[in-house]
């Protein structure tokens, strides 16, 4: 907790006037993000990092598995924020990305890891389909590509996709090489975007 209120005082005092006119700027005229990115919530996942993102420019969701729950399944965070970012905002692709070395993934191959933790076994419920008698990646790969068919299911998504308005997009983010793979869905193949 230390090194973090060291942070804070050191980004108040040394960052923060280097950002201080775009922030008031932000502030003054609202957020107008393109990008909508649901990640999972691992602590190594630094999106504005990995995509040169700036204050503004990702709206994005984080949760374990970086799952979307189905339309209509309950109301969540998850599908309170993507309904009111592509509604509101002027959202133009939507991102999810699943990542290497990831224990949601994990979980979803081996379930009985989880078995002591309720909540994290009726959420991991949305990746089940993704089980596959694979590796870890593949699993992964899949949970991203069952994300995207959730996704589909809400309205406001489906219906700006269909009028071209809406770029959805299955990513995998290579942690330990800064590698980044997307689904080609017209090829139905993995490519690296990098
Ligand atoms: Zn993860």
């Amino acid at each position: 907790m230390q090194k973090l209120l060291e942070g804070i005082r050191r980004y108040h005092d040394e960052i923060f006037p280097t950002k201080r006119e775009q922030l008031e700027r932000l502030m003054r005229e609202g957020q107008k993000p393109e990008i909508l990115a649901v990640a999972c919530s691992d602590s190594r996942i630094k999106l504005g990092d990995l995509t040169q993102s700036g204050p503004g420019e990702l709206f994005v969701v984080r949760n374990a598995g970086n799952i979307v729950p189905p339309w209509g399944e309950m109301p969540s965070g998850v599908s309170a924020s993507i309904e009111y970012a592509v509604n509101v905002l002027p959202i133009r692709d939507i991102i999810v990305a699943g990542h290497t070395g990831c224990g949601a993934m994990h979980a979803v191959l081996e379930p009985q890891a989880i078995r002591e933790m309720p909540q994290v076994m009726g959420w991991l419920k949305f990746a089940r389909e993704a089980h596959c008698t694979g590796s870890l990646m593949e699993t992964t790969r899949k949970n991203v590509l069952l994300q995207l068919q959730h996704l589909r299911t809400y309205p406001c998504v489906k219906e700006r996709e269909d009028a071209g308005k809406l770029g959805i997009h299955g990513w995998v983010l290579m942690m330990e090489t800064g590698d980044v793979d997307e689904y080609n869905e017209a090829e139905q193949r993995w490519e690296r975007i990098t």
